[in-house]
């Protein structure tokens, strides 16, 4: 339920609502709002009843949130979310932001030319898995610290934004202060106790969704982050199990639109995990951009057949060039720029 204040009401009328709701067992979030302030009430696992509060002094109207998720719906917040990179960049802020990287880093060298061709294609952010939540415990698990350790030289290197998976609770805490973003992969997408640490985090967070889950799963996956106070959150389609096997997984374009209309969080496209095969990610890239996706994220890799993870479904340096010269125009059709990182820095160009 959001309480909506009229343009005149005091800061006694809102502390007046948020201690009635609060009085009624559930927790009250004002919004200050550039004309009025709106008291969101959160907590509530059904319709609550508006009973004294519509009467409340300053009171104007009261929205019923018909979702049972409230934070991340647009009933919530019309406005789109926009999230500020340290870079420059902001992930739906308009401008379509494409992330790119190998699946994991795999030493210094590899992740040091990885950044160096994303930022010279034109890319924002470097993608990279420092730990690796692998089907089989026999695979590659990533290099740990030393995988962050390196991003961050990359990001010195290069100006690119960082974002890298956290894998557990303990995780967290250790991947913040190396990453810009933190990804949550859909391994862990239902995984509360993670979600909840995330958003207690000071950065944002890329929400995958899990395998086999609906759109409002993930939804009220990105709830649980929300509600632990950390609004900057994204979500990132990246295919679902389904009955056929054509593809490593059902790249569902649909749900770009359908994330968009009921929610105020940018979207962000994985077309690398979403088809599972290099042939198939750039025609799903384009179509990816083509259908409103806020930022792109694409697994790129000097040598794909030598990759640890996912060579399959990479792009080589000069397959992500070509993609970045395609995507160009199509966001261009939709009023869309490609975002660059304000920093260049001197070399980044060029491979090291
Ligand atoms: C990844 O980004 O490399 C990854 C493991 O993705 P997902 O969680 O979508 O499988
Ligand atoms: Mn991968």
């Amino acid at each position: 339920m959001l309480v909506v204040m009229k343009q005149d009401a005091t800061q006694d009328d809102v502390r007046a609502v948020a201690e009635a709701i609060e009085d009624l067992g559930y927790k009250a979030q004002p919004m200050p709002g550039g004309h009025r302030t709106t008291v969101g009430l959160i907590g509530n696992d059904g319709r609550v009843e508006e009973g004294v509060l519509a009467n409340l002094e300053g009171v104007l109207r009261i929205i019923h949130v018909s979702q049972p998720y409230k934070l991340v719906s647009r009933e919530w917040r019309g406005e789109s979310t926009e999230i500020a990179l340290s870079n420059g960049v902001t992930i739906g802020g308009g401008d379509l932001v494409v992330m790119a990287g190998p699946c994991s880093v795999e030493s210094r060298s590899q992740i040091l030319e990885s950044a160096h061709a994303v930022a010279g294609s034109g890319g924002a952010v470097l993608r990279g898995g420092a730990f690796k939540p692998r089907t089989s415990p026999y695979s590659f698990q990533g290099l740990g610290v030393e995988g962050l350790e390196y991003l961050a030289e990359a990001r010195e290197a290069t100006g690119l934004a960082i974002v890298t998976e956290a894998v557990d609770t303990d995780g967290v805490k250790l991947v913040a202060e190396y990453a810009d973003i933190i990804q949550i992969g859909a391994r862990n997408m239902q995984n509360y106790s993670l979600l909840r640490e995330a958003g207690r985090s000071n950065k944002p967070v890329l929400l995958k969704r899990g395998m086999s889950a609906t759109v409002k799963e993930l939804l009220l996956a990105a709830e649980y982050i929300l509600v632990e106070g950390q609004s900057r959150v994204m979500l990132c389609e990246r295919g679902v199990r389904n009955f056929d096997n054509h593809a490593r997984n059902l790249f569902d374009l649909t749900a770009i639109v359908t994330i968009n209309e009921l929610s105020h969080l940018p979207v962000v496209a994985d077309p690398s995990h979403g088809t599972g095969a290099t042939r198939k990610v750039p025609p799903m890239a384009r179509a990816a951009v083509a259908a409103g996706a806020d930022a792109l994220i694409v697994e790129v890799h000097p040598d794909p057949a030598k990759a640890a993870s996912d060579g399959q479904q990479s792009l080589t340096p000069r397959q992500f060039e070509e993609l970045m010269g395609e995507i160009r125009p199509i966001a261009a059709a939709l009023g869309k720029g490609v975002a660059t990182p304000d920093r260049v820095p001197q070399g980044a160009l060029s491979a090291p």
